[in-house]
């Protein structure tokens, strides 16, 4: 094998193996795309049980690197979930499209570390380029800052953690310089519906998970703005685009005029919701939501990017700075944006390549016509669950739909069914007490025949386990 002795490696030799392997890969991966629509949407038992082959012990010398890409590609790929598909309806995992994955790929090629503008000027450009596309396209105020993190997660708590010091500054107390300990108090809302992560991000953001003030929430799970309480500030507050089980967006005319009142930070957490915002069709959904303080979205969900891409942005820039600098934590910036004093982590992929790549290639109208293609795809598959004989228990807003039968037993036996036949997936939630079923529809490849398909999956399984008549 083509071991380098020494640990001495050869250039031409570097240069050569690299070529192997990634044509190996281009191969196996277009393979892989193109089986994807045939095979079945989660692995069956023998898949699972041939991942004991890559269970072995470290070895002691190197192996080859195709090999050991061989031995991915036998075993690992077949053990996949097939969430790259059109008929993958669980949580709310989107697909790729093509040009985000090959942008990817050409930028871990580059393997550029995005956390300092000396460190890539193309990452530094494309993030200040992406910043403004990213506002414009969604409306937002213009001079607004981005900050690219893992997931909508780590966004939500980076927004979370610049408001409680912004929030607190204003109070008189330096978050950062003396921690929480002794701090005035900051009062947090959130909706009775808020997403289980939001709660999660709370809790490391130091506020609490159940120091929170919750406010109950409507039949769709929106917050209800006529409950909100009243308070004094300072008072952050966690509203929401797009419910996770029902696709809800809550009040937020009505949200942000309550938090105009006092001394409040609104932040909207919006992990696939917030894409409405570039569908003027969509305008009834998201009424006030441009004047929040900041918004979280997914580049991983409906926008269709790799993992992992969790996108933040917020309203005043300044507000990063005195939370996240390394170093001199007051001084203006030396220059624009620095990731790594901008934001929670330092060393970083350059997530800016793929989402530029990603909305060049769609345009305005391409990110349009992907988020009408999954909500139109969802409404088909509700109109088709409802008439053929299921509950549809949401107002079908967006690209989530929830079903029952009618009684719970059957409806876990639906989706039990549906799991196990595996032409397409979808999981269960619990809606107002009881199971239920959820589609999300987050591909782009979802379109009417991926719907109908399913449609055809979904309703023979409730017919072979009684969840409707035969
Ligand atoms: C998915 C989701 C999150 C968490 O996003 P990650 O990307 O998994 O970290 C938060 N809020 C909502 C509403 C979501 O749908």
């Amino acid at each position: 094998m083509g071991e380098p002795r020494n640990g001495l490696i050869g250039l031409g030799w570097a240069q050569k193996e690299t070529e192997r392997l990634l044509r190996e890969v281009l191969e196996c991966a277009i393979r892989y795309l193109d089986s994807l629509e045939e095979r079945p949407v989660s692995p069956p038992p023998q898949a699972l049980q041939n991942l004991g082959h890559l269970e072995q012990a470290l070895p002691e010398r190197g192996r080859d690197g195709l090999e050991t890409l061989g031995l991915l590609d036998k075993y690992g790929a077949p053990a996949t979930v097939a969430s790259a598909g059109s008929r993958y309806f669980g949580f709310v995992n989107g697909a790729v499209l093509p040009a985000a994955l090959a942008a990817s790929w050409m930028s871990s090629a580059w393997d550029q570390n995005a956390g300092l503008p000396v460190m890539s000027p193309v990452a530094d450009r494309l993030h200040e380029v992406v910043r403004g596309w990213l506002l414009d396209l969604l409306g937002l105020p213009e001079d607004g800052e981005l900050v690219l993190v893992s997931g909508a997660s780590m966004a939500n708590t980076t927004a979370l953690i610049a408001a409680r010091d912004r929030l607190l500054s204003q109070a008189g107390w330096d978050v950062q310089a003396d921690g929480l300990f002794g701090a005035p108090p900051l009062q947090v809302v959130v909706g009775e519906a808020v997403h289980s992560t939001m709660l999660k991000s709370l809790g490391m953001a130091g506020l609490g998970r159940q120091r929170v003030i919750m406010v109950p929430a409507d039949a769709q799970g929106r917050m209800r703005a006529d409950a909100l309480p009243d308070l004094e500030g300072p008072v952050l507050v966690c509203a929401q685009a797009g419910e996770v089980n029902s696709g809800a967006f809550d009040p937020f005319a009505e949200i942000i005029s309550w938090a105009r009142r006092r001394q409040a930070w609104v932040h909207v957490d919006g992990a696939f919701g917030l894409w409405a915002l570039s569908d003027p069709d969509k305008a009834h959904l998201v009424e006030g939501l441009r004047h929040a303080d900041s918004w979280v979205t997914d580049g991983h969900k409906l926008l269709n990017l790799t993992y992992d891409c969790g996108i933040l942005l917020v309203r005043r820039g300044e507000d990063l700075r005195r939370s996240f600098a390394a170093t001199a934590a007051y001084l203006p910036p030396d220059r624009g944006f620095e990731a790594l004093h901008h934001g929670p982590q330092g060393s970083q992929r350059a997530r800016q390549i793929e989402i530029w790549a990603a909305l060049r290639t769609l345009g305005r109208s391409g990110v349009r016509a992907l988020l009408r293609r999954q909500c139109r795809s969802a409404e088909m598959l509700a109109e088709g669950l409802a008439e053929g004989g299921l509950e549809v228990l949401n107002e079908v807003v967006f690209n989530q739909v929830l079903v029952r039968a009618h009684e719970d037993e059957l409806t876990l036996r639906l989706i039990a069914a549906v799991q196990q036949d595996a032409t397409c997936w979808c999981g269960p939630t619990d809606w107002h007490g009881r199971p239920a079923m959820r589609v999300s529809v987050s591909s782009w490849r979802t379109g009417p025949q991926a719907a109908q398909r399913s449609l055809t999956a979904i309703l023979r399984c409730a017919r072979q386990t009684g969840a409707i008549a035969s």
